[in-house]
């Protein structure tokens, strides 16, 4: 398939470009290289004639639509957000334009696209949400794809948001849409302002390891190239209009996770005292959801899908990547609001 990746200098989506380039897909990729961005993250399928990058902010709408006119793709999966819930809370407008408008106009080209086409069955525009849209869980209990919508940040507001529209758009207009919502992901290629590369690099450096209140908050850890796995299943075999939750089924409390990271890096780069004395609990983010949960039945039971590591094997896999590329983090570390405490309020 001719595969349009959106965000695909970021995070997850340049792993889900490597993966789809692997698996012999052709691949656009779509980005406005954003502080998040980051090309090294794709360099290694650069070079490939099944790759193509475009330079296209999903804000502006006359551009969005020239990148569909030049590459005619058979599929959309749309990763393109503003992504750090702490940013969400200091300026929640550009949350709004690039996760609210900036899907509408990706919408509204792939719609028109389709068209033009003669609406083929199999094209699919991929929308790649959060659980976070789902709220917070008290001390029991799972995230179902029917679990009722209670964002509670900026961020998952404005990806709640985005899942209605792209919903909307394929009762009203027929576009073959699917949503996924996962859960946190983690592994190589992490930007250094998110949790597990904040502990990583902050041990590393002697520094202070900074736990929001008393690290109590639970996630549900999703190793990224799991993720990415997951989406090219969901894109492949998924029903159309259907939503799938996917999780790396590895609840961990933050302080465990933490902890764990720390005996990790005491095993591969011992220092006089363990990392964990580097612990400090700060003051904790506003309206900070106290656990996520994804109940795996629908991947695990229509697609047959599930994670290939458990938490330890990933965060080892993750570490280690770290150590390994210090080269690329390094570089990042200088980007506006890196290494800063944001999202106080
Ligand atoms: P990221 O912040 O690492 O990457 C986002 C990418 O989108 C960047 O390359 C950035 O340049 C690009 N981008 C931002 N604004 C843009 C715009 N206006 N036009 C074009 N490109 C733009 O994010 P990520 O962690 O890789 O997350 C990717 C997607 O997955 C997001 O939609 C996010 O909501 C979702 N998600 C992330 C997680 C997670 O744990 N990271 C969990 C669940 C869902």
């Amino acid at each position: 398939m001719k595969l349009l990746v959106t965000g695909g200098a970021g995070f997850i989506g340049s792993a889900v470009v490597r993966q789809a380039v692997a698996q012999g897909h052709e691949v656009v990729n779509l980005d406005a290289l954003t502080y998040a961005a980051c090309l090294e993250n794709v360099a290694s399928v650069a070079d490939q004639e099944t790759y193509a990058f475009e330079h296209c902010d999903i804000r502006d709408a006359a551009a969005v639509e020239a990148v569909f006119e030049r590459h005619a793709p058979d599929a959309v999966m749309h990763l393109a957000a503003e992504s750090h819930v702490d940013r969400s809370i200091d300026g929640p407008g550009l949350f709004i334009e690039t996760n609210v408008n900036g899907t509408f106009n990706l919408l509204q080209a792939a719609r028109a696209h389709w068209e033009r086409q003669g609406r083929p069955e199999g094209f699919r525009f991929h929308h790649i949400s959060t659980d976070e849209v789902y709220g917070s869980l008290g001390a029991e209990g799972q995230f179902t794809e029917d679990t009722p919508y209670a964002p509670n940040s900026p961020y998952s507001a404005s990806k709640a948001a985005s899942d209605h529209l792209v919903r909307a758009w394929g009762e009203t207009y027929g576009l073959p849409v699917v949503i996924t919502n996962c859960s946190n992901n983690y592994g190589p290629f992490h930007f250094p302002e998110k949790l597990i590369p904040v502990v990583i690099l902050n041990a590393l450096a002697g520094k202070e390891i900074p736990v929001y209140g008393k690290g109590e908050n639970v996630r549900d850890w999703l190793f990224v190239e799991d993720h990415a796995d997951a989406l090219l299943t969901v894109l492949q075999r998924g029903e159309v209009g259907r939503s799938y939750n996917i999780g790396g089924e590895n609840e961990a409390r933050n302080i465990d996770l933490v902890r764990m990271i720390c005996a990790i890096l005491d095993e591969l780069r011992p220092q006089e005292r363990p990392y964990s004395s580097l612990i400090s609990f700060v003051q904790d983010r506003p309206g900070h959801d106290m656990r996520y949960a994804i109940d795996p039945s629908r991947m695990r039971g229509e697609l047959n899908w599930r994670p290939s590591v458990t938490l330890e094997q990933g965060l080892r896999k993750t570490v280690e990547w770290y150590l390994e590329n210090e080269v690329w983090w390094r570089a990042l570390q200088d980007r506006e609001g890196v290494g800063v405490r944001l999202g106080k309020a």
